[in-house]
């Protein structure tokens, strides 16, 4: 797996590019808000772009569907279907999107030869997921170098972000942590240094 980073929109959500390379196909993983500038640079990795997956519904990681729908009408976007909102107190936050399909704990889909596992993580929203590909996390806003997700929109929790937390910190061995903002980490050390995984986990003080 061959992996791009493209800090997208005015709040530089983290777009990654998932790419088979022998198979020359990729994915799109939260496209942000500038749909034109990932198509670029989908071009540039010779890859030919088969998902789109959210990590979750919020405007600053999915503004850039609608303009890739546009230009890949073909290609299916996946989002779990709780950060799809009937009640339009939530479209500023969660705009709605077309022609979406939904996934949830368990799905598994392929990117050529990549298989791309999802994980429910609810809390920061209801449909928040974390999609895991060979050594690596993408854990949207969940979970971040150092810390977490704002828990304080109308269906965020902390007690479930937590849980969720725990879930990953449980996870077995060591994992690249690509989150939806800010730098790249690995599971070892939030473990060890962030406080929120910590505090999941039951571990008291940061040494403990
Ligand atoms: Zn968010």
């Amino acid at each position: 797996m061959k992996l791009h980073v493209l800090p997208v929109g005015p709040i530089q959500a983290n777009c990654y590019i998932l790419c088979d390379e022998q198979e020359k196909k990729c994915a799109v993983i939260d496209p942000g808000g500038e749909g034109a500038k990932v198509a670029r640079a989908v071009k540039g990795t010779d890859c030919e772009a088969v998902a789109i997956f959210l990590t979750h519904g919020h405007y600053d990681h999915t503004g850039g569907v609608e303009e890739l729908q546009e230009l890949w009408p073909e290609v299916p976007v996946y989002i779990n279907k709780r950060d799809q909102h009937e009640d339009s107190r939530f479209w500023q936050l969660c705009p709605p999107l077309k022609g979406t399909k939904s996934y949830d704990e368990g799905d598994c889909l392929e990117v050529g030869s990549l298989k791309v596992e999802v994980l429910a993580t609810p809390g920061h929203s209801g449909g928040s997921v974390t999609l895991k590909c060979e050594n690596c996390l993408f854990t949207g806003d969940t979970l971040f170098a150092g810390s977490c997700g704002r828990t304080d929109f109308p269906d965020g929790s902390m007690t479930t972000i937590l849980a969720s937390l725990k879930r990953l910190g449980e996870l077995e061995g060591d994992w690249n942590v690509f989150p939806g903002h800010m730098e790249n980490s690995t599971l070892e050390r939030e473990r060890r240094y962030n406080p929120y995984l910590r505090q999941a986990m039951g571990s008291k003080g940061y040494f403990g």
